[in-house]
């Protein structure tokens, strides 16, 4: 059984009521992570509590099975800077994240692994380095304590990847601990497994992005959540992100050039069969190049007429959004209010 029972240092008296609005909120996802949670909220409000910070925690808990969701809500009846979000079932660590993000409060916030592998006590570091006026840092995992062949490896690669087609040069995309002001995380909507491409989102968003190194340790409880198998998973959403940052206010450019480049194609070789049957008399019904010019042709008014759909469907995802298509970072000048300042 884990009672948990607070230490002298963390009874409710020594805690600050959980301030109206938190100036940092920190949220960390949970998927059977029992024996790591009272040491990871401890030590995350320990260091929140040093730099003077009114801070909150948010604990996401993901359809847990062994007894972390139990945990959280006796620790929560305990501690007032502590707020546990229990979901119905579990989703995975993106709608996890997500849900704590819809709950936080903060004008900055923090997310973490539940499984101690990052340390807390970086969380200081990466505020400061926002401060500098960044919108979102990211943690790199300089040392990274995993297994090479199956995480660390593959890693290195996906990164590079990831580098190379969204234009975010980071060397530690799948780096949990990261801090984001928060009316950056209110632009991004996250869906799938696209938690792990939050700084390349972000950077569609026109964010200011930067990095700093963080500590790593290896895995003290419980397993990883996930395999080898994640790799093709990371490599479609990349073509999925790679569309957003490239074509997602205007797809007519892409399957309308693609349409029109077969549609051309198919009717020219379409047209030089004809002129073969017609005027010089040959026999065209058995040669595979009529074959390819259907398809051509086909396929250039599937793809065009599929270019008018997404062009239209382009049209509802922002309008029946209200979302823009351009990000303001401030405006100065008569009425003009600065993003960011305090209400
Ligand atoms: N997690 C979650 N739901 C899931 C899988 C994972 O909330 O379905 C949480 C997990 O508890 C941890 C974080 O997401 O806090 C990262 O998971 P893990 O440590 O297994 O990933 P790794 O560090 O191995 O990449
Ligand atoms: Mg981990």
């Amino acid at each position: 059984m884990n009672l948990y029972t607070a230490s002298p240092q963390t009874s409710s008296q020594a805690i600050a009521p959980a301030p109206a609005k938190p100036e940092v909120s920190v949220v960390v996802p949970i998927y059977n992570e029992v024996d790591s949670i009272p040491h990871l909220v401890e030590t995350i409000a320990t260091t929140l509590r040093k730099s003077r910070l009114n801070y909150e925690i948010i604990c996401v808990d993901d359809g847990s099975r062994d007894g972390s969701a139990e945990l959280l809500k006796q620790m929560a009846e305990v501690r007032q800077d502590l707020c546990v979000v229990l979901l119905r079932r579990n989703y995975g660590q993106t709608p996890a994240m997500a849900a704590g993000f819809h709950r936080a409060r903060g004008q900055t916030i923090v997310t973490l692994d539940g499984d101690l592998q990052n340390d807390p006590v970086d969380i200081p570091n990466l505020l400061a380095a926002l401060s500098e006026g960044y919108d979102l840092v990211s943690g790199w995992r300089k040392h990274r304590k995993d297994a090479t062949l199956t995480r660390t490896l593959p890693s290195k690669i996906a990164n590079w990847l990831i580098g190379q087609i969204t234009g975010v040069k980071l060397h530690d995309y799948g780096c949990s601990l990261k801090a984001y002001r928060a009316e950056l995380v209110a632009d991004m909507n996250l869906y799938g497994e696209l938690h792990r491409f939050l700084p390349a989102l972000a950077y569609i968003e026109g964010a200011r992005i930067t990095e700093i190194p963080v500590n790593h340790h290896a895995r003290r409880f419980g397993k990883s959540k996930y395999g080898l198998g994640r790799t093709f998973r990371v490599l479609m959403d990349l073509l999925t992100i790679y569309f957003f940052k490239t074509f997602l206010t205007r797809p007519m450019h892409v399957f309308g050039l693609l349409g029109i480049l077969a549609l051309l194609s198919g009717s020219a070789t379409g047209l030089y069969l004809a002129a073969l049957k017609l005027i010089w008399g040959q026999d065209i019904g058995n040669r595979p190049l009529l074959v390819l010019a259907v398809v051509l042709f086909l396929a250039g008014v599937q793809l065009f007429c599929f270019g008018l759909l997404a062009e239209l469907q382009m049209r509802t995802y922002h309008e029946s959004q209200n979302r823009p298509i351009y990000r303001v970072r401030e405006t100065i000048g008569p009425g003009g209010v600065r993003v960011g300042q305090a209400d």
